[in-house]
């Protein structure tokens, strides 16, 4: 039977009529692709289906919470044991403490952690309290990282704001914009003349520890451990959004992976085990100055929702078991060198960049991918564009964006894996 995507069309023109885009979150919309996006129906393991019957090996996995793989039983039992309980309390539960003590102890940096609803709330959050804890109000992001739409970090931000081609959303006041300072990822001299220059006036450094919304650019050591040492001298907050390397890049996250520590650190996605989960925490002098404890606000209806917390910390639980994330990467890297080969193989110019289980294709003549700049001018988007729809037809779903890292799971067989490279060989070599 050939490749149909009939009913997914139809979908997307009905949902196109009550949502802005047809999508609830930009990305989703194929735009940096083209196309129509697929529907999906349900998911199991490392397989995704779409509403027209195909069946996709899943590299996307929800943009990364799906580290188990999808529908884990685990997962569900947990869900399902607690929503017995009661849905939502807006009061103190047992098992909020569990989570918070799991996160602490997973991530020796945080000393006290605050759960929120999703990456967005956390970074949001913990800007402010960094902004609070310094008195100061300026804050430095690096071009091409994404973390989340709040105001003042839409300034030069990853993602779906790359494919759509825009730098800084209307919406966003100039006087909000100002404070936002944007320096190039993996370029320690810009930060030190930045600092040189107005380091007192500056709250905190957010940095995604593994870039994966400008596609996947890891850091190089010294960079961080640089950043590290500069924010020390100038007393400026160091922030991990480890929203996405968070439980992904190691069981420790990236922190624990290069081994630097940061001041707080911002987590999402596989925390919340595919419920809308995130969290920030960090040094206790700094976690103090938030309410009730401190002066610096910040609070949630549904903030610590019992069942996000279960399927959270049924998560943790199963990613702690021994020796988990070694075959996980090791079949990551097992699949890029497919990957490589085929390329080779067909002529086509290729590379890739990987961090545990994160991993980015770059259709390019480069080497070595490391910042915004290389991804935006000299990575074949247009040929992305073409590879991710032959390997769509080809039953393999990618993300749909040159912009955007991939994830495997623990669910991903060998077999899988081998299913995969057979068809980037056959696409790559239709390109
Ligand atoms: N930070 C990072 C590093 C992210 O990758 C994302 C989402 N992709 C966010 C923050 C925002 O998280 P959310 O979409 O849950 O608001």
């Amino acid at each position: 039977m050939s490749y149909s995507t009939s009913k997914s069309q139809a979908l997307f023109e009905s949902a196109q009529q009550h949502i802005p885009g047809g999508v609830n979150s930009p990305v989703r919309a194929f735009k940096g692709v083209g196309g129509t996006p697929i529907f999906f129906e349900k998911a199991k393991g490392a397989y995704v289906y779409d509403v027209d019957g195909n069946r996709y090996v899943d590299y996307v996995g929800s943009w990364g919470p799906m580290i188990l793989g999808h529908s884990a039983p685990q997962i569900i039992d947990a869900i399902r044991d607690r929503m017995e309980l009661g849905l939502s309390f807006g009061a103190p539960t047992a098992i909020e403490s569990e989570m918070a003590s799991e996160v602490c102890k997973l991530i020796p940096s945080m000393d006290m952690v605050r759960m929120v609803n999703s990456g967005t709330e956390a970074t949001m959050s913990a800007i402010r309290l960094a902004r609070g804890y310094t008195g100061r109000d300026k804050m430095v992001k690096f071009e091409g990282c994404y973390h989340g739409h709040s105001d003042s970090l839409l300034v030069k931000a990853g993602s779906g704001m790359l494919t759509l081609g825009v730098p800084t959303s209307p919406g966003v006041p100039a006087s909000v914009a100002e404070h936002t300072i944007t320096l190039n990822y993996n370029d320690l001299d810009h930060v030190r003349e930045c600092f040189a220059q107005m380091g007192d006036q500056i709250a905190c450094v957010i940095i995604e520890p593994v870039a994966g919304n400008m596609n996947c650019i890891p850091p190089s050591k010294s960079f961080l451990q640089g950043l590290r040492e500069l924010c020390d001298v100038h007393g400026i907050v160091l922030i991990f959004d480890e929203v996405m390397s968070g439980f992904r890049v190691a069981l420790g996250g990236a922190q624990a992976h290069y081994g630097i520590v940061p001041d707080m650190t911002c987590l999402g996605k596989v925390i919340g085990g595919g419920l809308p989960v995130g969290a920030f925490g960090g040094k206790r002098a700094i976690m103090e100055k938030l309410a009730p404890l401190g002066p610096v606000y910040q609070a949630g209806t549904l903030s610590g929702n019992p069942l996000a917390m279960a399927a959270g910390l049924a998560m943790l639980k199963e990613i702690q078991k021994p020796g988990v994330y070694e075959q996980l990467n090791a079949r990551v890297d097992r699949m890029l060198a497919g990957f490589k080969a085929a390329a080779d193989k067909h002529g086509i110019p290729f590379t890739y960049n990987k961090a545990g289980s994160m991993f980015g294709l770059f259709f390019t003549e480069l080497e070595k991918v490391e910042n915004y700049q290389h991804v935006l001018q000299q990575c074949d988007a247009q040929r992305f564009g073409k590879f991710f729809h032959g390997m769509l037809e080809q039953g393999v779903y990618l993300a749909p964006s040159a912009f955007e890292a991939g994830f495997m799971s623990f669910a991903h067989t060998e077999d899988d894996i081998d299913f995969t490279i057979a068809a980037a060989d056959k696409v790559m070599a239709s390109l």
